[in-house]
């Protein structure tokens, strides 16, 4: 292994540039030349490639979003696209290519291993629906930012005694969801992998009140439809006014937090290692405080669920 190249692909998460810090010194630290590609599998077909040197990765270690810019590419879903991607990649003499990203881009990573490219991958995604790790790069923070959001809500929800929806990302899994909603305190948390039974939502804010507590947070995955219309029944159901907030792409950036710095470096560093030891279609994870690595197939095939006790407590301590 002489020259490897690096890449980007599918949805952001901070922390992606961690990362791509990590594969570069990593690799330069071993004696390899690295070469950035642009702009996912779209600049790979493309060609979009640069030298990467030390000083191409400085000052990016705290920083959002990924300076390889991130892209998603029909043409390389097709055989032909990926044949002029690995035209590209023999072009440019690379020996290997590490993967920053989804699960989209694994199964493009997967078909690459195939042709006969060894390729690493690096899962990147603040939805942490990737099987294999514990955790992906970008969620940590994802998720601290959506419970800065939730203080926040919370605040005013107490000042103004209201029923504040706050509307998370994850795609089709409820990670964030839970996550933020236990760290939040949220009265209820609701998510696509567990029923969710809106009448016991009503009924949970409705006992608070009677209480003395006059404001709750629902914490709604988007996976589980629109906290629009959530809201709307909710407020049909109970005769309570409520107010939602739809947190968007201000989950997808920021400055990534301490956790995602660090998985990013081990992660990133490993891939190059396996790179070294020869080995193809490989996902580099992180298991009960370890770095692994799975086969990109095995990857794919298996899927990942919330932790169940993790809703259930959050049940609990929000009676
Ligand atoms: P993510 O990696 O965040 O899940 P996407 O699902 O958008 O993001 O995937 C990123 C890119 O990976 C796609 O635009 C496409 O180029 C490539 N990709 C996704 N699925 C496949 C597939 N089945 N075969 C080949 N390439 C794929």
């Amino acid at each position: 292994v002489r020259r490897i190249g690096v890449l980007t692909s599918g949805g952001d998460a901070p922390g992606m540039n961690a990362a791509i810090r990590a594969v570069v010194r990593k690799a330069i630290y071993h004696g390899l030349e690295v070469i950035g590609i642009r702009r996912g599998y779209a600049g790979l077909i493309q060609g979009e490639f640069r030298e990467m040197h030390v000083g191409s990765v400085a000052d990016i270690i705290h920083r959002g979003g990924t300076i390889l810019l991130t892209a998603r590419s029909e043409r390389f879903k097709t055989e032909e696209g990926r044949k002029e991607a690995l035209q590209k990649i023999q072009e440019a003499g690379l020996d290997g290519l590490v993967v920053i990203g989804g699960d989209g881009s694994f199964r493009g990573a997967a078909h690459l291993a195939r042709l006969g490219v060894p390729t690493i991958g690096v899962p990147a995604t603040i939805d942490n629906d990737i099987p294999c790790t514990d955790y992906t790069i970008g969620f940590d923070t994802a998720v601290n930012t959506a419970v800065d959001a939730i203080n926040k809500a919370r605040d005013t929800a107490t000042s103004h005694e209201r029923i504040i929806i706050v509307e998370v990302m994850g795609r089709q899994s409820g990670f964030i969801a839970l996550n933020a909603g236990l760290a939040g305190g949220a009265e209820s948390i609701l998510i696509p992998e567990i029923d969710y039974d809106l009448d016991m939502v009503v009924e949970k804010i409705e006992r608070g009140r009677k209480r003395g507590k006059l404001h709750s947070i629902i914490v709604v995955a988007e996976g589980v439809g629109s906290a629009i219309d959530i809201s709307k029944e909710i407020e049909k159901k109970g005769g309570f006014e409520t107010r939602v907030i739809i947190l968007g792409h201000i989950q997808r950036g920021g400055t990534p937090t301490a956790f995602d710095r660090m998985l990013a470096s081990y992660t990133g560093a490993r891939a190059v290692e396996l790179l070294l030891e020869g080995k193809s279609g490989q996902m580099v994870g992180f298991e009960n405080n370890r770095v692994v690595n799975y086969p990109l197939e095995e990857v794919l095939q298996r899927t990942k669920t919330v932790d169940r006790e993790a809703y259930e407590l959050a049940g609990v301590l929000s009676i």
